[in-house]
């Protein structure tokens, strides 16, 4: 048993701690929760002051609010950060986006002076060993595939015009400098391949404003704050690192798939690496949200166990999960389920946390 589940509600901390595996493998600690959780001290109770690594899947906060603290903790002795490609793109394009989200804005990547910064898109290897057993397979390298996913056909009738669409959101009341849209340059780039993360990345921070022509010009002042927001949100899910990790002792296949949708997955299946995709073991993609899990993906995965990472229904808007279809889907598929809390229905517990059974053999809660 190497992967310890913790409980951070609706969010996502994992820690894959393995090692009998290969030199240069340090224990991983798959996302880090709100930050009111406390992984930096969950972590170092679990880990001592032994050197580890963390892997943050996307953006949001109860998947990354907890990573400054770690980095501090002088009781976390932190190795290297992998973060998906374009993540410093969405928290750039917050900023460009600013004062209509000034809350939202306080995420931000904390500085690496002393620490290794990677970053992964599919097709890498987390650890660089040249084993694939940490196989990378989400987000694409490649901005235009990244919105041909998002958007669906809608982005054949899209605009290129960025001028007018940064125009219509300085009138709907954002206050967004075309410059800092066209003249993006990231700060901080992957060691390798830096000429093809600068092209792409400007790509990717210009593509997030033409795509939004298909809402813009309709909307009026008094919602589009939340479109823009669902547009970012769903960007930033949609390019959760995705990856498979094969254990070498028991020879298990998890898939860790942080907040991705149905149609990051369904790119997946019809790509090079797809037989990547099929595992024993399923992290349920965003507490368990209809929109990022569906039959044909299962059945692909075709997964024995489970686990959904979920605050019963607790969030806000449609992030109340985990949705009842995604349970029947499991259900009907025969996959055994562990979830991290009850699932309650009218005061009643229709699904119970698997914390009264904290030893599954498998990994532990
Ligand atoms: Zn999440
Ligand atoms: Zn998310």
């Amino acid at each position: 048993m190497n992967v310890t589940v913790y409980n951070v509600k609706q969010g996502d901390s994992f820690l894959i701690n393995n090692k009998e595996c290969f030199s240069g493998v340090l224990p991983l600690l798959v996302d880090t929760g709100c930050r009111k959780f406390n992984m930096h001290r969950k972590v170092s109770v679990s880990l001592k002051s032994e050197l580890f690594s963390i892997l943050i899947t996307h953006s949001h906060r109860d998947h990354m609010g907890g990573l400054k603290d770690i980095l501090i903790n002088p009781k976390c002795n932190v190795d290297e950060v992998f973060i998906p490609w374009y993540l410093p793109e969405i928290l750039q394009i917050n900023k460009i986006l600013k004062k209509k989200f000034a809350a939202y804005n306080s995420l931000s990547l904390p500085s690496f002076k002393s620490i290794k910064l990677s970053f992964l898109g599919e097709g890498d290897n987390v650890y660089q060993t040249g084993c694939d057993n940490y196989k990378v397979l989400n987000p694409p390298k490649n901005a235009d595939q990244v919105y041909e996913g998002l958007m669906g056909d809608g982005l054949v009738s899209q605009t290129n015009d960025v001028e007018s669409v940064i125009t219509r959101l300085n009138e709907l009341g954002f206050d967004v400098d075309i410059r800092d849209v066209v003249d993006y340059s990231p700060e901080i780039t992957p060691d390798a391949e830096q000429e093809i993360y600068r092209a792409q990345a400007r790509k990717f921070v210009l593509k997030f404003f033409t795509t939004m022509s298909s809402f813009v010009f309709g909307a009026k002042a008094s919602n589009i704050k939340s479109k823009v927001r669902e547009h970012l949100e769903l960007l930033s899910n949609h390019t959760s690192i995705v990856f498979k990790y094969k254990c070498v002792n028991d020879g298990l296949g998890w898939l860790f798939t942080g907040d991705a949708d149905t149609e990051a997955f369904s790119r997946i299946m019809n790509g090079k690496y797809k037989n990547y995709l099929k595992a024993d073991m399923l992290k349920v993609p965003h507490h368990g949200s209809k929109e990022n899990l569906d039959a044909v993906t299962l059945g692909f995965i075709n997964p024995l166990f489970a686990i959904v990472s979920h605050n019963n229904f607790k969030g806000k808007g449609i992030d109340r999960h985990p949705h009842q279809e995604v349970m029947d889907l499991l259900n009907i598929a025969g996959v055994e389920v562990f979830y991290t809390n009850d699932v309650k229905k009218n005061n009643k517990v229709i699904m119970k946390s698997s914390y009264s059974r904290p030893f599954s053999g498998l990994f532990k809660f």
